[in-house]
């Protein structure tokens, strides 16, 4: 098995994790960044046919490609710890060990789904998702679209819909009227923001709603709305929902940090509880691709050793993370979005477990012996944060292997004495 040394590895290849890899190297660390996608840029710079990257992240992927202290794996699936400072990998084609003195994690956010009847027909999928779908070529020609959940992303969406050419006929924001329009009042001290909340435009904005039920036999035909009590029907052929993003923690939780409030616990270094491990960005909470980008750079430069530098990030960080914290307090998701989830909604749609057989146990692993709640293909990416925000469950602790692996590299790596830390 192929194995490489580096002073610093860096898990994402995010803006937190690009940015962090140029600090590093800056000062004069070798780095290996490693990501699961097959190009660098994370979420919001993801690449892709209908794609034009912002001259921001042009300028971020080919600093990072020139730069020669940084070697960039790609396609790479994490599997497991061989050694306290270790890690091992796999790719579509091989698997390797990367031996680091160094880690910092930069694993991003996913979205967060709520169970609703018909969550699971076709035509409906996560409001990223769709976009995502959409920078891979995917055109709406004819559609008639319904973006709704939660968060300043489905304006993004909503945008993306109409340039591939579908008809945004609603946007269901479950937040109340007063709150978004004390966050666009306050807009004002983060004037690129303000420009680019009205470039986006607010789209049929429908404010405290919720989507409780889609329909259709074969695939999705319409929806109804919840607002005030009342309810309505609005007929589509698309529905990009998403309840806002939460951090990914199973890659932190592997290497025993610590998390506080569903994200990975840091201090002002960016430094995790474990004291050679670093994180940023969204992992560490939501905040946006600015806020991504300073953490990125303060986890880099002290994670080098370079404490003048990482300082001077400081202030660029506390402004952004004041506009994290507005978009926080505007987007918290209410309570009541709970009673969407009926007894019969689906919970997890690879193994056909439904909210009311779950819904009395205590916590995921109990949830999984009786069920097989989250054992499908997915491995409970999407049931488990739904689950964990609907009963309040502790969270689970991720176990080797930390992904499916093929069983060659299971041997191997029993085979493997470790080198030691
Ligand atoms: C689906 C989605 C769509 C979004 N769309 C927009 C948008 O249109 N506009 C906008 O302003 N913001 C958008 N955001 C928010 C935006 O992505 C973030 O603000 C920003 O990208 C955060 O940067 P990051 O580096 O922290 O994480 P990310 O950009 O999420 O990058 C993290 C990277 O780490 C990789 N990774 C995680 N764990 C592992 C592992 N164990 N092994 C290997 N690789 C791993 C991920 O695949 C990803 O490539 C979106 C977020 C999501 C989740």
């Amino acid at each position: 098995m192929k194995t490489w040394q580096c002073d610093i590895a860096i898990i994402g290849a995010g803006p937190a994790g690009l940015a962090a890899a140029l600090a590093a190297a800056s000062s004069g660390k070798q780095v290996i960044i490693l990501d699961d996608n097959p190009r660098p840029g994370g979420q919001i710079w993801r690449d892709g046919p209908q794609v034009t990257l912002p001259p921001l992240a042009r300028r971020y992927r080919e600093a990072v490609a020139a730069q020669p202290r940084i070697e960039q794996l790609s396609g790479v699936r994490l599997v497991a710890r061989p050694t306290a400072r270790s890690l091992l990998f796999e790719t579509a084609e091989s698997a390797g060990v990367v031996y680091w003195k160094k880690l910092i994690l930069c694993c991003g956010a996913r979205e967060l789904s709520l169970p609703f009847p018909g969550w699971t027909l076709p035509g409906v999928t996560g409001a990223g998702g769709l976009q995502a779908q959409i920078k891979h070529g995917l055109r709406l020609d004819n559609e008639r679209v319904v973006v709704a959940g939660s968060g300043p992303l489905l304006l993004a969406v909503a945008d993306s819909v109409r340039r591939a050419g579908g008809e945004v006929v609603a946007l269901v924001e479950q937040a109340p009227f007063d709150a978004l329009a004390r966050f666009t009042a306050g807009l004002w001290r983060w004037p690129d923001k303000f420009r680019q909340l009205f470039s986006l435009g607010f789209p049929r904005y429908r404010t405290r709603s919720q989507v409780i039920a889609a329909h259709g036999e074969r695939a999705l035909s319409g929806i109804t709305v919840r607002r005030h009590g009342a309810e309505q029907r609005i007929d589509c052929t698309r529905l990009a929902i998403g309840y806002g993003l939460i951090p990914n923690l199973e890659t932190a939780l592997f290497f025993g940090c610590s998390t506080a409030h569903d994200a990975v616990a840091v201090n002002r270094w960016q430094n995790t509880s474990v004291t050679h491990i670093y994180a940023a960005g969204e992992c560490t909470g939501f905040g946006g691709s600015e806020l991504a980008l300073a953490e990125g750079k303060i986890a880099g430069y002290a994670a080098a050793g370079n404490a003048a530098q990482a300082k001077t990030v400081f202030s660029e960080r506390a402004r952004w993370q004041q506009f994290a914290n507005a978009v926080n307090r505007t987007f918290a998701l209410g309570e009541h979005l709970k009673a969407a989830a009926t007894p019969d909604a689906l919970l997890c749609r690879c193994e056909d477990v439904r909210c009311g057989d779950v819904a009395q146990e205590n916590d995921w692993r109990q949830a999984k012996l009786a069920t097989r709640c989250g054992m499908g293909a997915c491995q409970g990416r999407t049931c488990a944060a739904s689950a964990r925000w609907l009963y309040g469950w502790p969270l689970p602790q991720p176990r080797d292997p930390l992904s499916t692996a093929r069983v060659e590299t299971l041997c191997q790596l029993a085979q493997d004495a470790p080198p030691g830390d």
